[in-house]
């Protein structure tokens, strides 16, 4: 099969074809006035500019941000779960404008649209379900400069990737699946290191499709979040010692964390689907922080829309762990035995184990895991 046949049988991106915001810098460029971007709309732009924000071109106008907030569509009736706006203290004068980063550096232009006024409280309660501080999406949302400026975006610098050994484009991981032969592919998020029970999840899911993509998300997350560098070697391990090479690919998905729960499980399932996932794993608390969501909310949302608006498949998961008397991986779905059979440790009982360098049992984490981890915590 040529490669082309081969990414034609993959899941098309949402809305129907992959979004391409990158060209050359324009000559003008230095003489236009600039915006300068948070490290989250910096990532949002990159997101926009590869075509994962498919079918978005730009940042959003007054009618899509209202829809979403209001009906989890697009304006034009396609499903999308957040804002992915551009926050400005003014309008600006002309009719184009540079995007920078914090430090200067020029990466886009942007053709403005529209100038806009928000109401953050309505946003917060919307996405996040919420309006305390304490929150970290509703912290950032409430610190945002007071207007959103809407436009079609041209990226001509990239910000580099913070690990460019795991940097794939939605071209590049859909060129890969094609190459491999891949057709049903699972998407994996995950923001964490991997233990055994993540591991039993991704397996179980690879039982029934072609390939796994483990997409850990890099981005800016909180700051008592494992580092992102630890995280990324702990999959690296875990891969080379316990998955065929065949049926995996490791990559980064460059979006920042929002901690929106719920919307951001269809949030992240849409832009796995324009990696060209066709399936996606959605455990308990996806994309939580705190207790502002309902442990089966990430899941009971995708009930909001037909199959065929998200077409990318959710695949739901209980809580795992090793059963003794089972002798082997499983759920409350599969395991008829008491939790004394099973082999359970709180987040803080692991912490301190590792930080007193201590390996976890092996039916809890794969000890090159746990490895990695004593390591961080040594430093
Ligand atoms: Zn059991």
């Amino acid at each position: 099969m040529t490669t082309v046949a081969a990414q034609q049988r993959l899941i098309k991106p949402h809305g129907g074809h992959l979004v391409d915001r990158l060209d050359e810098r324009p000559s003008n460029v230095e003489s236009l006035e600039t915006v300068t971007l948070t490290s989250r709309e910096v990532s949002d732009l990159d997101m926009l500019a590869s075509g994962a924000l498919s079918p978005l071109e730009g940042f959003m106008g007054r009618d899509d941000y209202d829809r979403v907030l209001d009906e989890l569509r697009l304006e034009n009736g396609l499903a999308w779960a957040l804002p992915v706006c551009l926050a400005v203290e003014a309008a600006p004068q002309g009719d184009r404008v540079a995007l920078a980063d914090e430090s200067g550096r020029l990466l886009a232009t942007l053709d403005v649209g529209e100038v806009y006024s928000y109401d953050k409280e309505r946003e917060a309660e919307r996405c996040f379900r919420t309006t305390e501080t304490e929150h970290p999406g509703v912290a950032r949302l409430m610190a945002q400069r007071p207007l959103y400026l809407s436009g079609r975006v041209t990226v001509f610098d990239r910000v580099p990737p913070a690990f460019p050994e795991l940097a794939m484009d939605p071209a590049e991981t859909r060129a890969a699946f094609a190459e491999r032969g891949w057709k049903r592919v699972v998407g994996f998020q995950t923001r964490n290191p991997i233990h055994r029970a993540h591991e039993y999840l991704t397996k179980v899911a690879l039982e029934t499709v072609d390939g796994l993509l483990i997409h850990p998300l890099v981005g800016e997350t909180k700051s008592d979040d494992v580092p992102a560098a630890t995280r990324v070697e702990c999959y690296r391990v875990l891969v080379e010692n316990y998955y065929p090479a065949d049926r995996v690919i490791v990559s980064a998905f460059p979006a920042a964390m929002r901690y929106a729960g719920p919307r951001e499980a269809i949030w992240h399932a849409i832009c796995r689907k324009n990696y060209g996932c066709s399936h996606f794993i959605v455990g308990r608390d996806h994309a939580g922080v705190g207790s502002y969501y309902g442990t089966y909310d990430a899941q009971l949302i995708f009930d909001e829309f037909e199959p065929h608006e998200l077409d990318i498949e959710p695949m739901f998961f209980e809580h795992s762990f090793w059963c003794k008397v089972c002798g082997s991986m499983a759920s409350a779905k599969t395991c008829p035995h008491s939790g004394d059979d099973h082999v359970f440790l709180s987040g803080t009982k692991v912490r301190e184990m590792l930080g007193n360098g201590e390996l976890p049992p092996v039916e809890f984490s794969r000890p090159e895991v746990a490895e990695v981890l004593i390591e961080a915590y040594r430093t």
